[in-house]
């Protein structure tokens, strides 16, 4: 069908893989790539930056809402370039209530989809990208991973980090991140669920390229 969008859902919570499996996807498949946390970690840094609390729904609703917001290779916030900060441990620890306010989601969710809008390939990774952004995507993949094996791979990305401090945020994120009213993290029913412990990237990018092709046939480098 000529204009229509192609899109792979990619969720999942911290350490599971996402982003690395997301970027190498969207490279084999020519589609684009959004990193929709780097959204929610931008209005976090916004939040701090004003020194405004995370838990103030109408104060963060109404940051999201009037943001500036820039996001690929570089995040851009108000002018500011965010690229780093967002990935700090103090944007990391207010991002989980910032995420929670359906004031927020719903300007993300509405971003997300304008980001989209007109492409015609995107790879989108996130935590509600099947179950909310976007439903009716023709390939959903929810990745998993043990505990341990998030935890590790999350202290190897901050190495001026102790791991128990690491394992402790990531932990602390996870739990409100699923436990929120407002779309939690979780996988939609008919999401393909892989679990990642024990995989490769690359074997991770294969699983994912397969379902691809059984949705659309061959894609990418044609
Ligand atoms: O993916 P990343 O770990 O950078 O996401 C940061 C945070 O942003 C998550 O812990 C979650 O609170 C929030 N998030 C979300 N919905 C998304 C993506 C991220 O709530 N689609």
């Amino acid at each position: 069908m000529p204009g229509a969008l192609r899109v792979v859902a990619l969720d999942g919570p911290a350490g599971s893989g996402k982003s690395t499996v997301a970027r190498a996807v969207a490279d084999r498949l020519g589609f684009d790539y959004l990193d929709t946390g780097a959204m929610y970690r931008a209005v976090a840094f916004e939040a701090i930056r004003r020194g405004v609390d995370p838990h103030d729904a109408a104060r963060i609703g109404e940051i999201a809402r009037q943001m500036d917001l820039e996001v690929s290779d570089r995040v851009v916030v108000n002018g500011a370039d965010a690229t780093i900060e967002i990935r700090g441990p103090e944007v990391t620890r207010a991002v989980s209530a910032v995420a929670s306010h359906p004031e927020v989601r719903s300007e993300m969710v509405l971003r997300q989809r304008e980001w989209a809008d007109g492409r015609t390939g995107v790879v989108m990774e996130g935590r509600d990208i099947a179950t909310v952004v976007f439903p009716s995507a023709e390939v959903k993949v929810f990745l998993t991973a043990s505990e341990t094996a998030r935890a590790e791979r999350r202290s190897k990305e901050m190495l001026d980090r102790d791991y128990n401090e690491v394992a402790a945020d990531m932990v602390r994120r996870d739990r409100a991140d699923s436990t929120r009213a407002a779309s939690p993290l979780a996988a939609a029913p008919d999401a393909v669920v892989i679990d990642t412990t024990d995989l490769t990237s690359d074997k991770v990018v294969g699983k994912v390229l397969e379902i691809a092709e059984a949705a659309w046939g061959a894609l990418g480098e044609a």
